[in-house]
């Protein structure tokens, strides 16, 4: 979460930040800042709200000078106030430092500079951090120079316990920017005489699509024409240049009034790029090469625990029953940020996964990390082939779904399931799933994007329906087995960006509880497809309706006796059953899309929430 972007060249700083900022607003938006150092003078613009406020406030005011660093911020420690935009200053008032992350020891650190006669003029952790560089620069013996603000960095830093990604610019060196990374992202942009820092290469592809991603324990150090990156201990750090994947236009809405509603119509096109080149029809199997592991090895799994959080999870629970019941190992699903810290027993050929999307969720990093501090295999399923989880993995499956900027996940959540769907295959394939059997799950998958295609030509009458719902109370989605996970997104989706309490639950769980909760405003939403389960649906539908709960059905096409029962009925394409979780998705994503519209929400935007979650 939050967004950095820095600046070292021979433009205007400002305007070319205030445009990266723009393309980070996804990370953060609770406040904006930005310092921008010129010749003699530092410029501070900072202020509570969206990037748009910062804009009018430098549009008043331009801040001049062709050097600076700049931040979205996602509050951790501190309201989103004027006072806590980033970036901070230090005790001198020459150093201007932003930061990603969350530092766990900031309040005795503060304590301690107090003591030392340091004022304090904000609450976050951050400023901590730009007073321990100013402490250490000031009292350095070096010269002016980029190396004394380097070692002020080095030595600040090791007195810090938490996660960090900054960028750290002072008066006394203008052109120079400094960044270091322990746990949140930071990628450098090198361009022709102007280099870049930022928290996603979003920021920085419509200028360089040359970028480093760099590693923990990395410390950059960026004039114009010059990089160097060191280890925080003072060694070389290994690093390579890559080519940024996406263009300008991926990270544009273009005709759509909102990136999600631009994502939810892309997912055609995701799902056979999660899909392509990976179906093999001669052996009726999927071929998936980045699991870096021989047959021998992956016949050798005896039980698969995936792991992630959100929509990654629901996503992951889709997982356990396809993988179970396509290749019979037993599987299971931890949310990331409880295997970090239960010390789950594992067996010997315990082979993990984590699924993120921007695979940089700090509790999935670190389910990660303790997975493979264990000993184990960790394979990552993840969109973002830059980021540290693909780096850190063993190997692991890309989505390919492209940029996903809406802050509500969709595509990705049709994506994973879909990379799963094709894990589970292989792992069938090399088990107990005949040639025959897998022929036909390709078959299936082949059938998806058109499928999907056509659910999104209901969007309007999904609207239509949204709309009677609009003042709902609450509402409870409810479907079986491989709906179970579907019914627990839709439920999500719902309540991040319509603000609508809303959860999700296996269906034959209402009469345990929930179903005390039916009352006239209070609608359901059943995911009832032509299943095994399609009648157990319908029993429990008779039971929201004969305590007067309003009914949404989403089911298959055909099955028109629902139309009978329920108020509203949702269609899909017939599919398999294990399909039916990413076909009832979309028109669950577009409900409450079009709903939270209705409801004059931001859906891009939500309330409290950000994409990429880096802090704990
Ligand atoms: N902890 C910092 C703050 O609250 C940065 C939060 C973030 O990474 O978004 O200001």
């Amino acid at each position: 979460m939050c967004g950095i972007i820095g600046y070292v060249g021979k433009k205007e700083a400002a305007p070319i930040m205030l445009e990266g900022l723009r393309k980070l607003e996804y990370r953060g938006y609770d406040s904006a800042g930005m310092a921008v150092v010129s010749e003699g003078a530092m410029h501070l613009r900072k202020c509570a709200g969206r990037i748009e406020s910062l804009a009018k406030l430098i549009e008043k005011t331009p801040p001049k000078g062709t050097a600076g660093v700049s931040h979205t911020r996602w509050a951790t420690h501190g309201p989103p106030t004027d006072r806590n935009a980033h970036p901070h200053y230090d005790k001198s008032g020459r150093l201007a430092l932003v930061h990603n992350g969350v530092i766990e020891n900031y309040q005795t650190l503060r304590e301690k500079l107090i003591a030392e006669g340091h004022a304090f003029h904000s609450d976050t952790d951050t400023e901590v951090l730009a007073h321990l560089i100013g402490k250490h620069y000031d009292a350095s013996p070096l010269a002016h120079s980029p190396r004394r603000l380097i070692e002020a960095v080095r030595d600040g830093l090791k007195r810090v316990k938490g996660t960090y990604g900054i960028a750290v610019i002072h008066l006394d060196v203008p052109e120079l920017i400094v960044g270091a990374r322990l746990g949140s992202p930071l990628v450098v942009g090198l361009g022709h005489e102007e280099n870049f820092i930022s928290s996603d290469a979003a920021a920085v592809v419509a200028h360089t699509r040359d970028a480093i991603y760099l590693n923990d324990y990395d410390l950059v150090s960026l004039t114009p024409n010059k990089f160097e990156i060191l280890s925080l201990d003072g060694s070389q750090a290994q690093f390579e240049v890559s080519q940024v994947d996406f263009t300008q236009d991926e990270a544009e809405m273009g005709i759509y009034p909102h990136f999600m509603l631009k994502e939810i119509f892309e997912q055609p096109e995701s799902l056979k790029n999660a899909m392509r080149g990976r179906l093999s029809l001669d052996d009726g199997t999927a071929k998936l090469g980045g699991l870096n592991m021989t047959p021998r090895e992956i016949r050798d799994i005896d039980r698969i625990v995936l792991s992630g959080c959100g929509t990654a999870m629901h996503a992951a629970m889709v997982g356990e029953y396809l993988i179970e019941n396509m290749a019979r190992i037993p599987t299971e699903v931890e949310i990331a940020s409880e295997f970090r810290y239960r010390n789950m027993p594992l067996t010997k050929d315990t082979l993990l996964f984590v699924v993120s999307q921007s695979g940089e969720t700090i509790d999935t990093l670190a389910a990660m990390r303790e997975g493979q501090r264990k000993g184990h295999r960790v394979l990552g399923i993840c969109n973002n082939v830059a980021s540290t989880i693909a780096r850190e993995s063993d190997g692991g499956v890309y989505m390919h779904a492209g940029p996903e900027i809406g802050v509500a996940a969709t595509k990705s959540f049709t994506s994973q399931v879909t990379v799963l769907t094709l894990l589970a295959l292989l792992l069938g394939r090399m088990r107990n799933t005949s040639m025959s059997d897998g022929l036909k799950v390709i078959d299936d998958l082949q059938s998806l994007p058109d499928k999907v295609a056509e659910v999104l030509k209901m969007s309007e009458r999904i609207k239509e329906i949204s709309h009677k719902y609009v003042n709902a109370e609450g509402m409870l989605f409810l479907g079986r087995q491989y709906n179970y996970p579907a019914a627990m997104e839709g439920a999500l989706k719902l309540k991040e960006i319509s603000y609508i309490y809303a959860s999700g639950h296996p269906s034959a769980e209402l009469k345990h509880g929930i179903i005390a909760l039916v009352k006239p405003d209070m609608p359901c939403v059943f995911i009832a497809p032509d299943d095994a389960v399609f009648e157990k649906n319908v029993s429990n539908i008779e039971e929201v309706k004969a305590r007067r709960g309003p009914v949404i059905a989403v089911t298959t096409e055909g099955k028109t006796e629902l139309e009978k029962v329920a108020d509203d009925v949702i269609y899909i394409p017939e599919c398999a059953d294990y399909l039916t979780p990413i076909l009832a998705s979309v028109p669950l994503q577009l409900f409450a899309y079009h709903l939270a519209v209705a409801r004059g929400c931001d859906v891009d935007k939500p309330r409290n929430l950000a994409k990429s979650v880096t802090v704990e």
